[in-house]
């Protein structure tokens, strides 16, 4: 059955209407992806737009189907029976289409990621929870060095009018090179990640090479070939802020980037030299509310290794996790080594071993992407279970794509737990 409904507040006459196709040979692919990588915010986008309960959307999958000019159809499907609460069959659930509309209309599929976050923004903020947000910070590096054999360490700092706020540092400023920021650093929150804009550096470097080559600054700024040539090989890269904290002349953040040859997010971090800026353009919150209660297993690569220790050391769950850490390389599994998890306040104190986490390492001596990664960490995984009975009710992890999408259903299967206990993200992709 296939009852188009429109969820959006602008078009709320329940009829089946025409959408403009968008006609683009990319969008099978953008629609895999989504489908495969976003299904809480395809959830999300029902609870805030739809009038679908919380009780009726546990009861479904949801994929989008299509993607036109004026928004996005979403499909609801019941789970498979096998996990759904007794006598909780409800077929008025299956094969459902809703359509939420953008706040504006796109014309061709580049259009889309503006439109997808602008309702995504707006789904979070019915739902009370954390979102996107597409605004530019700058920071001052301060310091740069290697944490273990291959993770180095950024030190940046961004000055601060107020302390007052613990958990979130806000004010508009100037930085030490001038630059406007908007201040807004999460000082208490694991796996924030920042979108840093890998061209700002390439373009001051060449500026800077261009000035000292005795070329007027201006001539660069309006030559566009010029600036082409000097463009990195990817505009911006994703990493963690590691931690952040409030010193006395402003906030302080580490970002740790792992390097693994010559890539540009790496060369980047690498050549990043004392007293530069660098710049963020959007900035997302990590999924890790269901790690506050219940036995948990983190599965990390050198990517999300520091997500991992800064939910350590904010760990707020009684119960403290597995770790388990896939490293190319014996020499990063060091990583954890200075990581203190916080104790908790419902511990029992009186078994110490309460406040430590166990780390179960795994070397790999290649890079950790693909299926068969996902098979070595689920037999691992099964080898220590076997030996250390416990029952595992919360996975984080963020891995390379293949792995991760081939990990979830083997997890989903030995450790029986539902679609929003298992989170498992995309960090990075295999070429
Ligand atoms: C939300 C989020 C948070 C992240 N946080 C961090 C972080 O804190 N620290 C961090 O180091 N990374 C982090 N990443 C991952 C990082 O953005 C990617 O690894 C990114 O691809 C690195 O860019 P690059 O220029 O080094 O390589 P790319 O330009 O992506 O790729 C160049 C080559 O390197 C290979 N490659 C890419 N990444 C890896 C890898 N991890 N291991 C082996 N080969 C690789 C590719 O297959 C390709 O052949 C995060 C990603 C996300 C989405």
């Amino acid at each position: 059955m296939t009852n188009l409904l429109l969820a959006s507040t602008e078009n709320i006459d329940n009829q089946n209407s025409q959408y403009t196709p968008l006609n683009d040979p990319e969008i099978a692919s953008v629609v895999a992806h989504i489908n495969e990588e976003h299904l809480d915010e395809l959830l999300g986008f029902l609870s805030a737009f739809t009038s679908l309960s919380t009780t009726e959307l546990d009861l479904v999958d949801a994929q989008i189907t299509d993607i036109y000019a004026e928004g996005i159809a979403i499909q609801t499907f019941l789970k498979s029976s096998e996990i759904q609460p007794a006598g909780a069959h409800n077929t008025s659930l299956d094969d459902q289409t809703f359509f939420i509309a953008f706040a504006a209309p796109i014309s061709q599929l580049d259009d889309l990621q503006a439109q997808y976050i602008l309702l995504k923004q707006r789904a979070d903020k019915k739902l009370g929870k954390k979102t996107i947000k597409l605004t530019k910070q700058v920071f001052d590096v301060q310091n740069s060095y290697r944490v273990s054999k291959n993770m180095l360490r950024l030190e940046l700092s961004m000055p601060s009018l107020n302390s007052d706020t613990p958990l979130i540092n806000t004010a508009q400023l100037s930085n030490a090179k001038g630059a406007t920021s908007s201040m807004s650093v999460p000082t208490n929150e694991a796996g924030y990640a920042y979108l840093f804009d890998l061209e700002h550096n390439a373009m001051t470097d060449a500026l800077m090479t261009d000035s000292t080559d005795g070329n007027k600054a201006s001539d660069y700024k309006t030559n566009d070939s010029e600036k082409e040539n000097v463009r990195p090989a990817r505009p911006h890269c994703y990493y963690t802020l590691r931690k952040a904290w409030q010193a006395d002349n402003g906030i302080r953040a580490w970002v740790d980037v792992f390097l693994h040859g010559n890539t540009p997010g790496g060369n980047w971090a690498a050549t990043l030299q004392a007293g530069e800026t660098v710049v963020t353009k959007r900035e997302f919150p990590e999924k890790v509310e269901h790690l506050r209660d219940g036995q948990a297993v983190l599965i990390v690569d050198e990517t999300s290794m520091p997500t991992a220790a800064r939910l350590l050391e904010l760990w707020n769950n009684p119960t403290p996790p597995l770790v388990i850490c896939v490293t190319q390389d014996a020499g990063d599994q060091s990583y954890f080594d200075t990581v203190k998890m916080r104790s908790c306040l419902n511990c029992d104190t009186e078994n110490s071993s309460n406040n430590y986490f166990t780390v179960l390492p795994i070397v790999t001596n290649q890079p950790n992407s693909g299926a068969e990664l996902a098979t070595l960490i689920d037999r691992e995984l099964g080898d220590y279970l076997t030996n250390n009975p416990l029952k595992i009710d919360k996975v984080w992890g963020a891995l390379e794509a293949n792995t991760a999408k081939a990990l979830r259903p083997l997890l989903k299967d030995r450790l029986e737990l539902s679609r929003t206990d298992v989170v498992v993200k995309v960090y990075w992709r295999h070429d």
